[in-house]
């Protein structure tokens, strides 16, 4: 599927092909500093697949707990969370895009949620938390 995306700002966009199976939640402490909420959702996609339009993200560079270093890339300007590629390694580029910036993101329903035994232990209950329609 063809997906296009921006930043909140719109200084970066971009476009990819992507598989919508490949939609996962991760609840690891990273992503929970990193994207500033309780989890996040990414969609992937191969690196011959994904485009940048406009605009050069910042990267930062965080080493996982494996070792592994990841390039976490993001709008200078806004803040905004764009994708996570491998900062290191000849292989071939696997994106995950963050779901967020995604045009198309009410098509994407996640498939697989990993890193579990750090989820808040209050999100399996969100369907029974209060709900307005707006902020108030
Ligand atoms: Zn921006
Ligand atoms: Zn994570």
């Amino acid at each position: 599927m063809k997906i296009d995306g921006q930043c909140h700002c719109g200084a970066i966009t971009y476009e990819a092909e992507v598989d919508p199976e490949h939609t996962t939640i991760c609840h690891c402490a990273d992503c929970q500093t990193l994207s500033g909420t309780v989890f996040r959702t990414s969609i992937r996609a191969d690196g011959d697949k994904f485009r940048m339009l406009k605009g050069e993200p910042k990267v930062y560079v965080k080493t996982g707990d494996s070792g592994a270093k990841r390039a976490q890339a993001f709008c200078a300007n806004c803040g905004s969370p764009i994708y996570a590629t491998a900062a290191e390694g000849d292989g071939p580029k696997i994106y995950n895009i963050r779901a967020g910036t995604v045009r198309q993101r009410d098509q994407f329903v996640p498939k697989l949620q990993i890193w579990c035994r750090s989820e808040q232990q209050w999100l399996p209950r969100l369907g029974s938390i209060r709900k307005l329609e707006k902020q108030s």
